[in-house]
């Protein structure tokens, strides 16, 4: 992305010309002057997007056009971004945009984050007004945390869902980052994530203890320690490593929770010794416990081995097997506790399976922010054939039940949402094609760690 040239004016200008319906007709001589004064970015043969710097901190955007046969690209997302960052140095506070109510690049700026603020009259039809608040740029990192996808499935399963992402036409990359647990997935699952991350599409992969086959009786605790041994020594190629812990259930006392405590650190630390220093240094060891005492102790093992990276998900189990996770009060003030402990310790925090976007907002209305944090539950409630948005509650969309589940009512859900994905276009998909659920999950995951409560 380029701020324009005088060269790129003849190239600029027959874009323009070509989209006067969605631009409203462009003299040359404003295009001229915007490109002299910088006002002009442009990706060379893609698009243009022309902009202007208020007074009062204030950007606002003029003229943005991507050619059709650059579409679905990314190269939007990229001209607006470059617009934002450029926007952000300059000390600019918001950017503000309108949009015609009829074009679909409406809900392209809700998925980049922008507010609808207004409906107001234009010279042909009404215009949407979007606008976005901009932080300084170190304050905004430090509030999103990096998302990780977590999930149970085979290698070709991955590869479809991989795949159906690309073509949805979202430059955002959900599967950067990625959470699975080997001892519950297919050789195959780790064949892929490894060729891909060898291949540069994934960054960092993760692996999970898998302890939750151990609490649901798949497995005894002491086959996984001898399973997690073996293949963590051969698998140094990944990025991180959770260590094996024993999960206290809602239902156990606590006496047995003291026990399951005393029993997870002792494990850990013996499991963390013998393993090769790669693994060491990318350890993820898990916090548990239901008192300040508690996960004071684990903390203070950890710190004491040197773990940089700790991990919570003690947010309280409820239904068949203690398969849902809930965000209880309690679990949230523990959190706040091991949050704080660990800052100290600079040890980054992460969020074991967290649920839906309703519980990370509930986690940042308390301005508690992991550093990284990880869901199944995008992919789990898709196969269940349901959907969610922001701040709304889950939709089980296969079975025609509310209003909800009927088109108008699913539109209405988007509108108040604002969002719109490639993968909720049509409720017929939504209803049938499990993997459009899943895919439509993620983006409304993806949404709402970039936007603002
Ligand atoms: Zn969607």
């Amino acid at each position: 992305m380029i701020f324009a040239s005088s060269k790129d004016l003849f190239w600029i200008k027959a874009l323009a010309d070509a989209h006067r319906r969605e631009l409203g007709f462009i003299n040359r001589a404003t295009l001229a002057t915007a490109i002299n004064t910088n006002e002009i970015l442009y990706s060379p043969d893609r698009g243009f997007l022309h902009f202007h710097h208020r007074r009062d901190n204030i950007s606002t955007l003029y003229h943005f056009c991507v050619t059709p046969a650059y579409r679905r690209q990314g190269i939007g997302r990229q001209l607006i971004e470059a617009w934002e960052e450029h926007s952000r140095k300059s000390g600019v506070t918001l950017l503000r945009l309108k949009c015609p109510v009829d074009l679909s690049a409406n809900g392209f700026y809700s998925r980049l984050g922008f507010s609808r603020v207004d409906i107001e009259p234009g010279k042909h039809r009404h215009l949407v007004v979007w606008e976005k608040k901009l932080r300084p740029a170190t304050a905004n990192q430090l509030l999103r945390p990096q998302f990780v996808a977590s999930f149970s499935a085979g290698g070709s399963e991955l590869k479809r869902l991989f795949q159906l992402w690309e073509s949805g036409g979202d430059s955002r990359q959900p599967f950067a980052h990625v959470l699975y647990s080997p001892i519950a997935c297919p050789a195959s699952t780790t064949e892929y994530l490894r060729f891909q991350k060898d291949a540069g599409h994934i960054k960092t992969v993760w692996l999970d203890c898998g302890a939750y086959q151990v609490q649901q009786g798949k497995r005894t605790y002491d086959e996984l320690l001898l399973f997690l041994d073996k293949f963590y020594r051969n698998n140094q190629w990944a990025d991180g490593y959770v260590l094996p812990d024993i999960v206290p259930l809602t239902t156990d006392n606590e006496e047995i929770v003291e026990y399951k405590i005393r029993e997870t650190l002792y494990h850990c630390e013996r499991f963390f010794n013998q393993m090769p220093l790669s693994v060491q240094e990318r350890a993820i060891a898990p916090v548990q416990g239901r008192t300040i005492n508690q996960v004071n102790r684990c903390l203070e093992t950890y710190r004491r081995l040197g773990i940089r990276r700790i991990g919570f998900g003690s947010w309280g189990t409820s239904g068949p097997n203690g398969s849902v996770n809930m965000l209880s009060q309690e679990s949230l003030a523990l959190f706040k506790t091991v949050c704080d402990i660990a800052r100290e310790h600079e040890m980054l925090v992460h969020c074991f399976g967290i649920g839906g976007p309703n519980s990370y907002n509930r986690l940042r209305r308390q301005n508690l922010i992991p550093d990284t944090l990880d869901s199944t539950t995008w992919w789990k409630a898709g196969g269940f054939g349901s959907i969610f948005f922001p701040n709304k509650a889950q939709i089980q969309i296969t079975v025609r039940r509310s209003f909800e589940t009927t088109k108008a009512g699913l539109e209405k859900l988007k509108r108040e949402t604002y969002h719109s994905c490639y993968f909720c276009e049509s409720i017929e998909q939504l209803r049938t094609n499990r993997n459009h659920r899943i895919m439509h999950n993620l983006v409304a995951w993806l949404d709402t760690l970039e936007r603002d409560l």
